[in-house]
């Protein structure tokens, strides 16, 4: 749902808007099922901007999937810079001992979870007013 997203049409804008000059020096990296719109491949580095004015785990938790799959295909010794242009912060994520076996879990947690017969109940979080499924996920909820 993300290609219609208005959340990541934003993201997206406040990227190319901050950053003007990085399109000529990082490249659109499309590789197994994950598109990184910012990656530096002299240095290795994940360039993900987050339109946020908030830190989430779930922002390090995107760059650590990113880092997994680039493994999986071969490129070692990737890191990822998380930046907040709203904030003017940078986090910097690096791959640690123990992140495999994390990223496997919550694959396998994420398939357990397509494979039942019926969605969960919605648990109504803070986070999902700026989650790209929102429609999705809020589509028979009265509105609030
Ligand atoms: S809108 Fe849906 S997918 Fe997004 S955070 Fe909320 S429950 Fe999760």
């Amino acid at each position: 749902m993300e290609h219609n997203s208005e959340v990541v049409a934003e993201g997206k804008l406040i990227g190319e808007t901050t950053y003007q000059d990085r399109a000529q020096k990082y490249t659109e990296l499309q590789i197994g099922n994950i598109k990184i719109d910012y990656y530096d491949a002299k240095n290795k580095v994940i360039h993900e901007v987050k339109k946020s004015d908030k830190a989430e785990y779930a922002h390090i938790a995107q760059v650590k999937y990113y880092m997994y799959v680039l493994q999986q295909h071969g490129i070692e010794g990737v890191t990822a810079i998380l930046e907040y242009p709203k904030m003017r912060q940078k986090q910097v994520v690096e791959w640690e001992d123990g992140d495999d076996s994390m990223v496997q879990e919550w694959m396998k947690a994420i398939q357990d979870l397509i494979a039942q017969d019926n969605c969960p109940p919605l648990k109504k979080k803070s986070i999902c007013r700026s989650c790209s499924y929102y429609d999705f996920c809020y589509s028979g909820e009265d509105p609030e």
